[in-house]
């Protein structure tokens, strides 16, 4: 499912094919995909219009038209986008499809129906509006910021990790990895972490999602692109860890099970 890497993996796959493009034609093929705006009304305000710009916060992408405002998505459980220019590439699933004045498509797919799609006036308002608090990779949110927002928390670390609220982009799996690598047992409470840990902690969350970018996440096959010390692909009932060839565990936290290993990641609780 997508989170941070992977729809900054999204947002460079539409800077590469679709910015400067002005839309021709835009077709929803599924109205339940859209947030507060009607089929005719978001082809409507988009015709004619061209792509300027894209911006990413968490696991939301931002595409900016001009006039009408910022085209907002969010991709769910199992969004993507494509770019293609044969209408035969065009994949199942395409709840909204867009046609560009010089025969290029591009379309957003999402089986699963729970991601969003609109429009807003303000890419700022939006994120203010959404309740979303700073993106994880933004240089503003530094260990100053992550030491402010972990301050007085006696809740899981894991469940911090994945509040949107408190830092925008990391969902179940990237919490997970971030985790494994900073050593931490997924369990300990904020308010139990040393200077030293949060530190580690604090640059896991940037070294992770940085890695993971760059390894190219959102590939059909994430786990061939990450390197070979990465929980990831060993998140699975049965797998190893990389590190000592233990056992990987499972625990429910808000609902979601997480992955760790009990013995590079001691529960200290
Ligand atoms: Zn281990």
């Amino acid at each position: 499912m997508p989170e941070l890497p992977d729809v900054e993996l999204y947002k460079r796959h539409l800077d590469a094919t679709c910015l400067g493009r002005t839309i021709r034609h835009v077709a929803v093929g599924d109205a339940r995909i859209l947030a507060e705006i009607s089929a005719t009304e978001l082809a409507r305000r988009l015709e004619g219009t061209r792509i300027i710009a894209s911006r990413r916060h968490g696991k939301h992408l931002l595409v900016d038209l001009g006039p009408p405002g910022w085209l907002t998505l969010h991709f769910g459980m199992t969004g993507w986008l494509k770019h293609f220019t044969d209408d035969e590439d065009d994949p199942p699933y395409d709840r909204v499809h867009f046609d560009f004045a010089d025969g290029h498509h591009l379309a957003y797919i999402n089986a699963r129906l729970l991601g969003r799609v609109g429009l807003a006036a303000d890419a700022d308002a939006f994120v203010a509006a959404e309740g979303l608090g700073p993106d994880a990779l933004d240089p503003r949110f530094d260990l100053a910021a992550f030491e402010q927002a972990l301050a007085g928390r006696k809740r899981d670390v894991k469940s911090l990790l994945m509040d949107q609220e408190v830092m925008a982009g990391i969902g179940n799996i990237y919490s997970d990895e971030i985790l494994y690598q900073a050593d931490i047992n997924p369990r300990t409470r904020c308010d139990r972490l040393d200077t030293g840990a949060r530190q580690h902690l604090f640059e896991q969350i940037k070294a992770v999602l940085e890695t993971a970018i760059s390894t190219g996440a959102g590939a059909e096959r994430l786990v061939d692109h990450l390197p070979g010390s990465f929980l990831i692909p060993h998140r699975e009932k049965d797998g190893r860890c990389p590190r000592c060839g233990g056992q990987i565990a499972s625990a429910k936290f808000s609902g979601r099970t997480a992955y760790y290993c009990p013995r590079c990641q001691p529960d200290v609780t």
